[in-house]
């Protein structure tokens, strides 16, 4: 497979939410934990019929489409259906009136699922709602769902799905695919195909190295990381699944790393966001920190790695993608200054959180 006919069997529908809050909302800075929280909740409580103990079952699994969106948190990330993209402020609370979007993007034929997802998101906002209980009340804020969008970002387009005054949905015609990808990959390359581009991490970008978590921005993993999460997506979700085997990604793998060792980190301004969650299902800690901030590159040949790049925006990256983390997004960078700053913060160790979760 060349970079050209890299994924092209894949396609991502990004659905995007408008919504405004009805009562005080309080979460965490980071606020992708809480959303994919009271969204997964609320969608198996309300659309799966099967009691608690069956809910596990493959055959369940196998037919309930709640289940299939919900129920594959365990094992690896590949095959989960969906990816969320959280508000990247990290504003704690909204007053009644303000408003705030978050993304699903959901993985190949999985799109006939939007039905559940809309309805669920819109569900939680005026029932169970969402984020802390408030002193005042006792309750998680309300929230009302103004506008759901599918977008389409490599090519800016986006379009209307929901009608607010019937509750129709309409059935999505924008997607990304091959063709938006590689057409915001041309734009990007532009008459110079080297030069800097900068990587804007904007939540936190959770990948292993060697064991342990990467710390530090090291492009050869990052590019590693993100083939073997294209090929785990294209397997599962790909309408040629079987292209994705094994033998063929260490094959890319061994032809993209000694070019991705030579593109240099001229620029790190990335840091440690120490982020975690808690799960009231499971009464488990979970470690959701990551690498946020912003690295600026130098390539001979940018050409090679764009379309890898910009899928990546579109599927996100490492742990914790169903819960937010890993969104980042790729753009020209200006001219980088001659001493190559260094704006890298210290990064606190305290989190005991070298573990490989
Ligand atoms: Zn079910």
């Amino acid at each position: 497979m060349t970079p050209d006919t890299l994924f092209h069997d894949l396609t991502v529908h990004h659905i995007r939410f408008q919504v405004e809050a009805i009562t005080p909302i309080e979460m965490d800075a980071f606020k992708g934990s809480a959303l994919r929280g009271a969204w997964q909740s609320y969608i198996r409580r309300a659309y799966c019929p099967a009691p608690t103990d069956a809910k596990t079952s493959a055959t369940h699994r196998a037919t309930c489409p709640v289940c299939y969106l919900t129920a594959r948190d365990t094992g690896p990330e590949g095959r989960r259906p969906f990816a969320l993209r959280p508000p990247f402020s990290r504003q704690r609370r909204y007053e009644p009136g303000e408003q705030f979007s978050f993304t699903f993007s959901l993985f190949g034929d999985t799109i006939f699922l939007l039905p559940y997802v809309i309805l669920a998101v819109a569900e939680v906002g005026e029932t169970c709602g969402l984020g802390r209980r408030l002193d005042e009340s006792g309750r998680r804020g309300r929230y009302r769902l103004q506008a759901v969008q599918t977008v389409d970002p490599h090519r800016g387009q986006e379009q209307e799905l929901l009608d607010a005054t019937n509750r129709v949905i309409h059935p999505p015609q924008l997607c990304v695919g091959a063709d938006s990808i590689a057409g915001r990959a041309q734009a990007l390359a532009g008459e110079t195909p080297g030069g800097a581009m900068r990587l804007d991490l904007l939540s936190p970008l959770r990948l292993i190295r060697q064991q342990g978590l990467m710390r530090e921005f090291h492009f050869p993993v990052f590019v590693q990381r993100l083939l073997e999460r294209l090929f785990a997506l294209g397997a599962e979700f790909g309408r040629e699944g079987e292209r994705y085997d094994k033998a063929t990604l260490a094959a890319v793998v061994a032809r993209y790393l000694p070019l991705a060792a030579q593109v240099q980190v001229v620029e790190d301004a990335t840091a440690w966001w120490d982020v975690q969650g808690y799960s009231s299902r499971t009464g488990r800690r979970h470690y959701l920190g990551g690498l946020v901030g912003h690295v600026v590159l130098q390539a001979q040949d940018w050409r090679p790695f764009l379309p890898l790049l910009l899928w990546g925006e579109s599927v996100q990256l490492g742990k914790n993608v169903v819960k937010g983390g890993g969104c980042f997004r790729v753009s020209r960078a200006g001219p980088v200054p001659s001493h190559s700053a260094e704006a890298r913060e210290a990064r606190p160790s305290q989190e005991g959180d070298n573990a490989h979760r």
